[in-house]
């Protein structure tokens, strides 16, 4: 599946990253989850925290008080964008907005100097550690499968899979056009034009009215990045009947040679260049959304999160391993947002993640790497009280919803601080994977409301503290810990 240029290519990548790594140390952190999970705002948060000395208690150099200091650099690939970390930061400090999410790969250097852990290790010179931090969509990840497919799989899975019951509905229109097509027919542009366009609108409803469906490959499908509307996205599955061949000049054969243009001209160069080169790994999940959405969301997240840990699971056995990074030694899988449930749910959610993650595991097949979960909020947008009512006392959660948001019939205006009781998590994970379970409701269901990013709060001197968060300490510390030693 790959060609001994692809391996060579990144055989040449590596030993250039190791030459450069001998005069600076530096680790290649990459960053994904698919749309929403949170990926924006993690970085922000992590670079916020790291750079203005936030409170990270469970991150122990910078517990120990062992950085010196943590700035940004001149990122060392002049070919990818820079990811827009001032334009981020004033969107979350300064306007109190949400940032513009990811839309295409984009990368950040950070620089932290600090102590050694060891007298030894102090006598010589204070250590550096360069981490070039990559964001990337996860929807382009799980397009690693489709290296190992014809045009025939692929159209016969996206089919099957067009028509669960979760998706039977939001898929009609594209399967109604796409039954009606003849793949032995000459090719047609402007057929393969509306069947590519139908079929890209089916996976983005996938994404709409709460339905937090999860696996949905093409990735550019619905991340474009700058392929915006070029021909290599003009494609879609087919209803191809069995042990038929392709004939020449076919719309099959249109669609086979665009689909093969895809793996050869997007696929592959995405993950030679970027993926093959990762140290580390954090794979973000909104978890909240796909609990609330019912167990076939739960179901699907836990299939893209076993695409995604297949992607790096390393060694000869896999099939697809020649683009794939042989380096990655940790990854963390973490649910974000843990800010909209009181702190008693944050366990509670770190549990269901960990099921989750051991299924995924499990099914993918994954050993090699060291993978952890955690459950947490890169930006922490709420504070936590308690309110009595009826003679109870209720844990709440407190923030400012945004504009427009809605709790039964009250509006918020995105100014009003406001407290909600948001709701429990379930005690035990199990209920949300028995595929015949109902969407929770009434107070088993989480009032998922989206908060404005908080007010942060200023020293006497006057200077804006760090964006409060929640264990993203523990995050840093599985992620980079172990290099600042
Ligand atoms: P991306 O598509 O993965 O880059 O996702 P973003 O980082 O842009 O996050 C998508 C949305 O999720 C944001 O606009 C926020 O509304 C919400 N969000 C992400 N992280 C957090 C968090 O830590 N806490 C809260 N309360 N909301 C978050």
């Amino acid at each position: 599946l790959t060609t001994l240029a692809d391996e060579a290519l990144i055989a040449l990548d590596t030993m250039a990253d190791r030459a450069t790594a001998l005069w600076s140390p530096s680790l290649r952190l990459g960053v994904t989850g698919l749309s929403r999970a949170g990926k924006t705002v993690f970085i922000s948060a992590l670079v916020h925290n790291l750079v203005h000395g936030g409170r990270l208690p469970l991150f122990e150099a910078q517990a120990s008080g062992r950085i010196a200091k943590a700035y940004l650099e001149h990122q060392p690939d002049d070919n990818v964008p820079r990811f827009q970390y001032e334009d981020h930061i004033a969107d979350l400090v300064d306007r109190r907005v949400w940032p513009a999410s990811t839309r295409a790969v984009s990368e950040l250097r950070l620089t932290i100097e600090y102590e050694s852990a060891s007298a030894w290790g102090r006598m010589f010179s204070r250590g550096r550690l360069s981490i070039d931090i990559v964001d990337y969509p996860g929807e382009w990840l799980l397009d690693l499968p489709l290296l190992g497919k014809n045009y025939e799989i692929f159209s016969r899975e996206a089919m099957e899979l067009a028509d669960l019951p979760v998706r039977r509905d939001v898929s009609g229109a594209w399967r109604e056009l796409a039954a009606s097509v003849d793949p032995d027919a000459d090719a047609d542009e402007v057929l393969a034009q509306r069947l590519a366009e139908r079929f890209t609108a089916y996976l983005r409803a996938c994404k709409e009215d709460g339905r937090a469906l999860s696996t949905l490959p093409p990735g550019r499908f619905l991340m474009p990045g700058d392929l915006e509307g070029s021909p290599a996205l003009t494609f879609a599955p087919l209803p191809i009947p069995d042990g038929r061949k392709t004939r020449p000049g076919s719309m099959r054969a249109l669609m086979e040679r665009r689909f093969e243009a895809y793996k050869t001209h997007v696929i592959k160069p995405f993950f030679r260049e970027h993926i093959a080169r990762l140290d580390r790994q954090i794979v973000l999940i909104d978890a909240m959304q796909a609990i609330n959405a019912g167990p076939a969301s739960v179901a699907d997240l836990e299939r893209a999160l076993t695409e995604i840990l297949a992607c790096f699971r390393p060694g000869r056995g896999n099939l697809l391993t020649g683009l794939v990074s042989r380096k990655i030694d940790r990854i963390l899988i973490a649910a974000t947002k843990a800010d909209h449930v009181h702190h008693e749910g944050h366990d509670r959610l770190q549990a269901i993640v960990r099921r989750l993650a051991e299924r995924a595991i499990a099914r993918a097949d994954f050993s090699g790497a060291t993978v952890d979960v955690v459950a947490m909020a890169a930006v922490r947008a709420t504070r936590e009280g308690e309110v009595t009512r009826g003679g109870q006392r209720l844990p709440v959660i407190i923030g400012t919803p945004l504009a427009g948001e809605t709790i039964g019939s009250e509006t918020f205006d995105g100014e009003t601080e406001t407290a909600i009781f948001p709701g429990d998590l379930p005690e035990s994970p199990s209920a949300l994977f028995r595929k015949d379970a109902p969407p929770p409701s009434g107070d088993a269901a989480i009032r998922f409301v989206r908060f404005r990013p908080p007010k942060l709060e200023r020293t006497a001197e006057g200077v804006t503290l760090s964006l409060p968060h929640i264990r993203l300490d523990r995050a840093l510390q599985f992620l980079l810990g172990d290099r600042l030693s």
